[in-house]
């Protein structure tokens, strides 16, 4: 048992959004997979131009109401510590293998394959982290960010990447590759 959430130092907290988190991804992966469509025809059309058959072959995609924030969030609020992040306003999120797109927070339609390429890019991270080194990275990314969403170096890296994506013209490039290239950078494949 660590301490409860109301006795937390900063360090604490971070460990405990880490363990908490990868809890969360595991149930709502288990959660929603069997429920989730795989990649339609003209998805896997333009992503197989940079993303691997295998790959996209185990990605599964399940519309929502809305993304929940985690249970846990509950706990911490009862403590007086502010959300870490608010996922109900997101418009997409990855479980591993598994994507949610929210119809709350939903991108134009124009915008719905790029979204599912970012979210195919955290499949890649999580495929080249694992799912602890990846919630790991996520948190202390965050941290080290200045608690802001769009610094988090494994966001950074999808959008930079979508935004690739989606001015490429269908001209092909490794995002696997690229995904570990950003990584190895920072020395986060260690
Ligand atoms: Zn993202």
């Amino acid at each position: 048992m660590g301490p409860t959430a109301g006795e937390m130092n900063q360090e604490q907290l971070l460990e405990y959004l880490i363990a908490h988190g990868v809890r969360w991804v595991q149930d709502q992966r288990a959660t929603h997979r069997p429920s989730a469509r795989p990649l339609l025809p003209e998805e896997n059309a333009k992503l197989q131009l940079f993303v691997a058959a295998e790959v996209l072959s185990n990605i599964r995609v399940k519309t929502v109401p809305m993304i929940d924030n985690p249970p846990f969030y509950r706990d911490l609020a009862r403590a007086g510590i502010s959300m870490p992040l608010d996922f109900r306003v997101m418009s997409g999120i990855t479980f591993q293998d598994t994507i949610l797109i929210s119809q709350a927070a939903r991108v134009p339609d124009s915008q719905a394959v790029r979204l599912i390429f970012h979210e195919s890019m955290h499949a890649l991270q999580y495929r080249e982290l694992g799912l602890e080194r990846f919630i790991r990275q996520y948190v202390l990314g965050w941290a080290a960010c200045g608690f802001q969403y769009a610094a988090i170096p494994l966001e950074v890296d999808a959008y930079e990447l979508d935004a690739r994506f989606a001015s490429s013209s269908g001209t092909p490039f490794d995002a696997a590759a690229e995904v570990r290239r950003r990584l190895a950078s920072r020395g986060a494949a260690a």
